[in-house]
């Protein structure tokens, strides 16, 4: 988030005549927790291992954003002052749910208003999973849970626009399919002695994958997860 954006909220939260108390933050990764910066006064909630996993992180985030986003320079971030492990149920007065969904990272968060069918899921549900700093196994197994316990909420994704009904449906499905997809593909490989340059040499398209999607990152997005299928799955680094 940037400051244009953080000012965008406050100036909503002004109109609505809100304080902001809160800031949940979904999990590390910069871009998605760079933002809490913004909003000093307000608790944040973070997963129990978000502050670990940024220090494990921090170096090579900090580094990507400023490369990533040139004349950007990355804010220090701080630690959450409330946490949790499994569930966090906020007293807020509308009723929200904080899961722990990990897979796309260790401390990846799902924040869910039952009442009104909402799912904010971080980076949990995108247009093409990252498993790079999380595990194929954990994300296959917190999708599938979510696609268990679907129905028919709205999503709001942590890239693209908000999903809903099918489109939601399809997109925890599409990012199950794709997952086992790696797994089977990437399995067979090492089954048949093949290294991990003969793994990086699969074709993208087999996937589903272009150069076209998610603006030219899909294919980085999969070279990134292919390594990762082929580290979890062959037990090397
Ligand atoms: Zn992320």
């Amino acid at each position: 988030m940037f400051p244009d954006e953080a000012e965008e909220v406050r100036e909503f939260s002004r109109e609505m005549k809100l304080a902001i108390k809160r800031v949940v933050v979904t999990h590390a990764h910069g871009d998605h927790s760079y933002g809490t910066v913004h909003f000093p006064e307000a608790e944040l909630i973070a997963h129990a291992s978000f502050w670990d996993f940024w220090k494990e992180i921090k170096e090579v985030d900090r580094e990507f954003f400023a490369r990533f986003l040139p004349g950007f320079e990355p804010p220090e971030l701080r630690s959450p002052d409330i946490t949790f492990r499994e569930e966090l149920r906020l007293d807020t007065g509308t009723e929200i749910f904080l899961r722990h969904t990990p897979g796309h990272s260790p401390d990846s968060v799902l924040v869910e208003l039952p009442g009104k069918g909402v799912w904010i899921a971080g980076d949990t549900v995108i247009p093409i999973p990252l498993i790079a700093s999380g595990s194929l196994f954990e994300l296959l197994g917190t999708l599938k849970g979510l696609l268990k316990r679907f129905r028919g909420q709205t999503i709001i994704p942590g890239h693209g626009r908000p999903l809903k009904g099918k489109a939601a449906r399809a997109a925890i499905e599409g990012n199950i399919r794709y997952l086992e997809m790696l797994r089977e593909r990437v399995g067979a490989e090492i089954e048949r002695g093949s290294g991990l340059d003969a793994v990086l040499r699969l074709d993208p398209e087999e996937f589903g994958i272009s150069a076209g999607n998610m603006g030219g990152l899909g294919l980085w997005i999969h070279r990134e997860n292919l390594k990762k299928a082929y580290s979890e799955l062959s037990g090397k680094l």
